[in-house]
């Protein structure tokens, strides 16, 4: 195989100091995380500012290339060719072999960017540009160089060993997992709770999730659409602790008790309550939901507010003006869609009254929650007891 090792390219601009240890030790892990499910051995080093991922021997290129554009913090992937010292001539060779086999058709135009850091090397970046510009002239005669707006730049880098590279396929961006703590997901099996972990996992956020469970309202089809989902999710993030709350007797006690207009609405605020308590005992810093700005009747700007006083943590809601379609398509791109789609029912479509308040009052529903106040320590008690706690992680 030709190519034997990535050069990782990530974004660099704010992350300072200490905070770019921080940066590059995280994204190292995470790459090795992501690499240690593809086909092949891989070691992945830092070195002077750069990180490299380097194969023992053969691997898959494609499986490769896709596992590191799942992982966050990295803005451009390029295979790359690495070789030991060598002398000019052989290195003019060397990159002849390079344009062959990348850009077998010979014919683009082309700029040679060297670089060298080891300044013992007989010739300097200027005078490497134009001593290989011109042997890969004369190597692939329909070749011009174009100086100002190349089709291919041919990056050669003279560090200890040398570096030669052009393609750079772009990666997610955004920040390595992990350098920026835990939140928990409310996670349920439709379109947009995913959506809302990928983008905060992609902002360096750790995730856990939490599920609630209405069986025998809501099948176990349902929950292993959500274990799948998490799964999914689990790619980018890493792994994940999904936390299935039994949610059948607390449901059962609200549709006995309040309201039913408010239904949704209460139901919201002990979901809150109780991922809170996951969310403390498992030191997550936030909480994370799906929800956008009028979507739903539980999604207006008062019933966002009667859902968040019940929280102390912050929520963060990465969909809040977001568009249906605008969510859709990045559930198309990150894979999790399909499984979406599944039509299996969700505890809060089986509890929903035909005309539920868009305009809840938090006094009025503060007061109606009140009708709980005999049953609710109890069962929200046997709530966090019963939950089963499940361990997410991308499988090979
Ligand atoms: P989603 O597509 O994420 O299910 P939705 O548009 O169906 O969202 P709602 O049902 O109002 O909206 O839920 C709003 C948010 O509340 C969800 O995005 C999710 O974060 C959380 N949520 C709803 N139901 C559940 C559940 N059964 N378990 C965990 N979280 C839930
Ligand atoms: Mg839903």
């Amino acid at each position: 195989m030709f190519f034997k090792s990535f050069l990782i390219k990530y974004g660099e601009i704010g992350i300072k100091g200490k905070n770019r240890y921080l940066f590059e030790d995280a994204l190292v892990k995470q790459i090795r995380h992501a690499l240690k499910h593809v086909e092949g051995e891989f070691t992945v080093r830092k070195e002077q500012g750069r990180i490299f991922a380097e194969s023992q021997g053969d691997f898959d290129f494609e499986e490769a290339v896709e596992a590191l554009q799942r992982v966050f913090g990295i803005v451009g992937i390029c295979p790359v060719l690495e070789c030991d010292d060598l002398p000019v001539e052989e290195l003019a060779v060397t990159a002849i072999d390079y344009m062959n086999e990348v850009y077998p058709e010979g014919e683009y135009t082309f700029k040679v960017n060297a670089r060298r850091t080891r300044k013992s090397y007989p010739m300097d970046s200027m005078e490497l540009n134009s001593f290989l510009g011109e042997k890969i002239l004369d190597a692939f005669p329909k070749t011009s160089v174009d100086v100002h707006n190349p089709q291919i730049l041919l990056n050669v880098e003279i560090r200890e060993r040398i570096y030669i590279y052009s393609k750079i396929i772009p990666g997610p961006g955004g920040m390595p997992v992990g350098t920026n703590g835990k939140c928990m997901l409310l996670l349920s099996g439709g379109i947009d709770s995913p959506v809302a972990g990928y983008m905060i996992a992609k902002r360096g956020v750790k995730l856990d999730a939490v599920y609630f469970h209405a069986p025998p309202y809501t099948s176990e089809r349902a929950k292993q659409k959500v274990i799948d989902l998490a799964r999914i999710v689990s790619r980018y993030s890493g792994p994940i602790n999904l936390h299935v709350v039994n949610f059948t007797d607390i449901q059962l006690a609200i549709y006995e008790k309040c309201p039913h207009e408010e239904l949704t609405i209460i139901m919201r605020r002990y979901m809150m309550r109780i991922a809170e308590h996951f969310a403390v005992a498992t030191k997550s810093a936030g909480l994370i939901t799906g929800e956008s700005i009028g979507q739903v009747a539980s999604q207006t700007i008062q019933s966002l507010a009667a859902t968040n006083e019940v929280c102390t943590l912050p929520v963060f809601r990465p969909l809040i003006a977001f568009d249906k379609q605008d969510i859709v398509d990045i559930a198309l791109k990150i894979g999790t869609y399909d499984t979406s789609i599944q039509p299996y029912e969700d505890c809060c479509t089986i509890f929903v009254a035909k005309h539920p308040v868009t305009k809840p009052n938090r006094n009025i529903i503060r007061r109606d929650e009140e009708k709980l106040a005999l049953v609710i320590e109890e069962l929200l008690q046997k709530a966090i007891e019963t939950t089963e706690t499940i361990w997410i992680e991308e499988e090979r």
